[in-house]
């Protein structure tokens, strides 16, 4: 028996990297997965091979800085699976820059996709929550959270993402609704792949830089965040809210 039997999950960004990642380990544990993403051929054709596996998955596309977008796929989820019980703001992007080179579309877009985004999945997903008085929302947050050079507007964002956490699970919370946050560290998936492309530098070797200032000496993977979001998405996380778990491989990375 699966520890998200039953339940049904949405997960934002699930086209790859660590949405997929935990849409996968949902689907194994039992959970019904909505797969949404900007990029929708990605996200139907991951869900087709979940589904192959055996999981009851679809992939949608949905962009999360559009409400019409983003409650229009609340809808369709509740619509086919009669409940949303589990969401999983993972959507993100990157447009690093030092603020004297930083523009407004860099600024602005960053802030829109993971503040706006995670604002507007959010407040559409707790109508159905607080309706069952039942729900988990998981932010991913960064230890970009806590400083990082030339992220300016990425650390503001994930720093945003935990006030957000904390302040919703002080208002959900009566409603049986508990909101968490993951911030990793170094995870390789396309994120970090395309950061070193930017820094001129294999991901070889920014991953081997990466690892230097880790304590357990070694690179996350996608899996290992999405176990600690399945953690904070079961049952038996139910007197856990408004938390900020770092998978960093050491208290910050
Ligand atoms: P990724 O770039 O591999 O995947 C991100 C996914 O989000 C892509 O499929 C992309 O199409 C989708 N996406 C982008 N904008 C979107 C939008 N507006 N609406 C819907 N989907 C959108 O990234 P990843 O490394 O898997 O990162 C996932 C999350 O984890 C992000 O929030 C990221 O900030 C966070 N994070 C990643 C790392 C890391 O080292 N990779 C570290 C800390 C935090």
């Amino acid at each position: 028996m699966g520890r998200l039997e039953q339940r049904v999950a949405l997960v934002t960004g699930a086209g790859q990297g660590i949405g997929l990642a935990t849409a996968e380990r949902f689907a194994r544990e039992g959970a019904r997965v909505c797969l949404a993403d900007t990029n929708s051929e990605v996200a139907a054709q991951e869900a087709s091979r979940m589904v192959d596996s055996g999981a009851d998955a679809f992939g949608i596309r949905m962009d999360v800085t559009s409400r019409l977008e983003v409650e229009g796929v609340v809808e369709r989820v509740v619509g086919r699976f009669g409940r949303l019980d589990i969401l999983v703001n993972n959507a993100g992007i990157t447009r690093d820059e030092l603020i004297h080179r930083m523009s407004d579309d860099d600024w602005r877009s960053v802030l829109n996709v993971h503040l706006t985004g995670t604002f507007l999945c959010s407040r559409a997903a707790q109508k159905y929550m607080v309706e069952n008085e039942y729900g988990r929302i998981i932010n991913l947050s960064s230890v970009s959270a806590l400083g990082r050079r030339g992220q300016a507007n990425y650390a503001a964002a994930k720093a945003g993402l935990q006030g957000f956490t904390k302040t919703l699970a002080i208002e959900l919370g009566p409603y049986g609704v508990t909101v968490n946050a993951v911030a990793p560290g170094f995870i390789e998936t396309e994120m970090t792949r395309r950061t070193a492309e930017r820094m001129g530098l294999s991901f070889e070797e920014l991953v081997n830089a990466a690892t230097e200032e880790i304590p357990l000496g070694k690179s996350g993977k996608p899996e290992d965040v999405a176990a600690a979001i399945l953690f904070f998405a079961t049952e038996e996380a139910s007197f856990v809210s408004g938390q900020v778990l770092y998978v960093a491989g050491g208290p910050k990375s």
